[in-house]
């Protein structure tokens, strides 16, 4: 069956002239037909520079948001569109108005995970793994970060500027806890623990390193023969083992799901490209604004 619905989307794949990109965390069956799979940055990078005339986006609301404001002459399609994050959700733009008022010389620094509007409001974007980067970048000493809590303070201790954190929490990281962390390390006692900064502080102290997925992609493949416990979502590991076969990876003693990022199957690709949508559309005038504060990022 599969093999039926694989061999009509490279069909239409090619008769509509379309590419599917898909995030790191989505199942194996759509990482194995993807065109390219990737971190928020790399997705956004890819989409910003694709030739094709549909984009097929298998991640999440923002994502493909992400994708249509950096590719706006593109179709974008997100194959299940209640696809969504949490985290994307919890702060919205009448929060970020109010704190800029409360902070009028601070700089609005964003994590790509949020959606359009909340970007128009935002001074530049970061990702996971150039927070830290994009932090060092901007001239004030006095920072808004924001949607989430716990990347902004595992970035916060390696920069010396003041922090004003609008709260927002990924469900999937924020609740690995410290006793399945030392079980895990307990269980394999010569592994490295490779986290993403997505995860509390507490937590963080026991990485080997705070790593995004592309991050922990580009070591995997830079090392041999180690073992190392991944803190992040499973879809990571199905990619680590398939890329970086030479090293063994473990889990904390279960699957990390990300629930929004497996709504998407093949079937959802294959209906996509027949329909040629939802289409994922963001409005001109957000856009553009929204587009400025990632544009910002992208230079850097
Ligand atoms: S893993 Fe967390 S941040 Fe990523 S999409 Fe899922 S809920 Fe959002």
């Amino acid at each position: 069956m599969n093999s039926e619905i694989i061999s009509k989307i490279t069909e239409l794949k090619k008769k509509k002239n379309a590419i599917i990109l898909a995030h790191n965390y989505q199942s194996p069956d759509i990482q194995d037909i993807a065109d390219f799979i990737g971190d928020s940055l790399e997705l956004a990078r890819i989409s910003s520079q694709v030739k094709e005339d549909i984009i097929i986006f298998c991640g999440v609301f923002f994502m493909a948001e992400t994708a249509n404001i950096l590719a706006p002459h593109k179709k974008v399609i997100l194959p299940v569109p209640d696809a969504d994050c949490p985290m994307a959700r919890m702060v919205d733009k009448s929060l970020v108005i109010e704190t800029k008022k409360k902070y009028p010389d601070a700089t609005v620094v964003t994590y790509v995970n949020s959606t359009a509007d909340v970007k128009a409001l935002t001074d530049i974007c970061c990702t996971s793994s150039n927070a830290i980067k994009v932090v060092n970048s901007v001239e004030t000493d006095k920072i808004i970060f924001l949607p989430d809590k716990n990347l902004g303070r595992n970035i916060a201790r390696f920069v010396p500027k003041e922090f004003i954190f609008i709260e927002g929490y990924c469900p999937v990281h924020n609740f690995i806890y410290e006793n399945e962390i030392k079980s895990a390390k307990e269980r394999y006692p010569d592994a490295e623990v490779i986290m993403h900064p997505e995860v509390e502080p507490l937590i963080a102290r026991y990485a080997d390193k705070l790593l995004s997925t592309g991050g922990m992609i580009k070591y995997a493949k830079t090392v041999r023969n180690r073992k190392m416990i991944i803190v992040t979502e499973e879809g990571l590991i199905y990619r680590l083992r398939k890329d970086a076969p030479y090293n063994e990876y473990y889990n904390i003693g279960r699957d990390i799901v990300c629930q929004n990022m497996k709504k998407i199957r093949l079937i959802d690709v294959l209906n996509s490209l027949e329909n040629e949508g939802p289409v994922i559309k963001v409005d001109d005038e957000i856009r553009v604004k929204a587009y400025n504060s990632i544009e910002r990022m992208l230079k850097l």
